[in-house]
């Protein structure tokens, strides 16, 4: 679902007309066309999204590297998302003792650490509710209320004693869907830079890291996309080496009867989150913890939501609440600047 924009589509925005935009769920990425250095660029399908990754550099190693840095992010889809009866998650659900290793214990950690922080409005462990509602299935639907309430007896964050998981008769459902993601571009970016690419940008579908500056010493500009219509832009945000992640309503959702049903969700009630906002954009150095972030600042809602992320160090984030205002928290604009359309 990649749409690679003409120049001056955007048309009654003259500033497009200079630019081009490569439209991806949750976040844009906007570049000038008068750079010297042309980046090297690659669009793949990963982890249930496009993954864009753009770095300067020279087209031979910026070739190898970014094909290291797919395979690497297709190793945590299936180590996050694996549901072989050998898989971690799945002997966990069947009441077995264990003790998380490898990349799934360290997306637990930051995912334990904000469900902590938010009293479970961010769970990583809704795994039932999530395929019960089927949002990454073709066939999403309405559950009955009796289904929901069986598969929130599968939940419960507060049933996990520390993030290296789970003794024996835990039985909870995993699901690190709301933060594997960002840890996979925290993932991309390291294998990028290790392999000595000192400038680019990888963009998993709303989840997205920059490192080093554009050619020019310029910052990244990144498009946060406007709820009601995500072909355009809300505002425009100037980074340099950040993660910045976008949790949203319009992300995956489907409408029955008039009423939109998405697929961020209330852990309490089993439903999508109804808290009157319609996108969360996180700024911080880490992508898992932005987009944890993210999930959770938008289940919380505008006040309480600007709260966790004020109180976060070294974070900052936008939230688009349903009446169409912008709750900011109070580095956004000057530690990043942020110009909105
Ligand atoms: P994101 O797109 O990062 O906001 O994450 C949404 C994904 O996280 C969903 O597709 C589910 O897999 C999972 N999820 C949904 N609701 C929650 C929640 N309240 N807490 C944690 N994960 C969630
Ligand atoms: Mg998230």
């Amino acid at each position: 679902m990649m749409i690679e924009r003409a120049p001056g589509l955007l048309s009654g925005n003259p500033l497009f007309f200079r630019t081009f935009l490569l439209l991806l769920t949750g976040l844009l990425l906007i570049s000038g066309c008068n750079q010297s250095r042309k980046p090297y660029r690659e669009t793949r399908f990963v982890m249930g999204t496009l993954v864009d990754i753009v770095v300067y550099a020279s087209e031979e190693s910026a070739s190898r590297l970014v094909q290291q840095a797919y395979i690497r992010m297709s190793e945590i889809e299936q180590e996050a998302h694996v549901k072989g009866k050998d898989s971690p998650l799945t002997r966990i659900r069947e009441g077995e003792g264990v003790l998380l290793k490898g990349d799934i214990a360290v997306v637990m950690k930051t995912a334990m650490d904000v469900a902590e922080a938010t009293s479970g409005a961010f769970d990583p462990t809704l795994g039932k509710l999530v395929e019960l509602w089927g949002f990454n299935s073709d066939n999403p639907r309405i559950p009955k209320a009796e289904e929901i309430r069986r598969a929130l007896e599968w939940a419960g964050y507060e049933r996990i004693p520390e993030a290296g998981c789970c003794p024996e008769g835990t039985r909870v459902w995993l699901d690190l869907g709301g933060v594997a993601k960002g840890y996979a571009v925290d993932e991309a970016v390291r294998i990028l830079k290790e392999g000595g690419i000192s400038s680019g940008i990888v963009n998993a579908g709303g989840d997205l890291r920059s490192f080093g500056l554009k050619p020019g010493k310029r910052p990244w500009k990144i498009g946060v996309q406007h709820p009601d219509n995500p072909q355009e832009i809300a505002g425009v945000l100037a980074v340099e080496e950040i993660s910045v992640a976008t949790s949203g309503d319009y992300q995956r959702y489907f409408v029955r009867d008039g009423v939109r049903y998405h697929h961020i969700l209330d852990s309490k009630r089993g439903y999508p989150a109804r808290s009157g906002i319609r996108s969360a954009t996180v700024v911080t150095p880490d992508c898992a913890l932005a987009d944890a972030l993210a999930t959770a600042a938008f289940v919380l809602g505008p006040e309480k939501g600007i709260a966790l992320l004020e109180g976060w160090k070294d974070v900052e984030g936008i939230l688009i609440a349903e009446d169409g205002g912008y709750h900011m928290t109070s580095g956004i604009g000057k530690t990043y600047p942020f110009e909105e359309r």
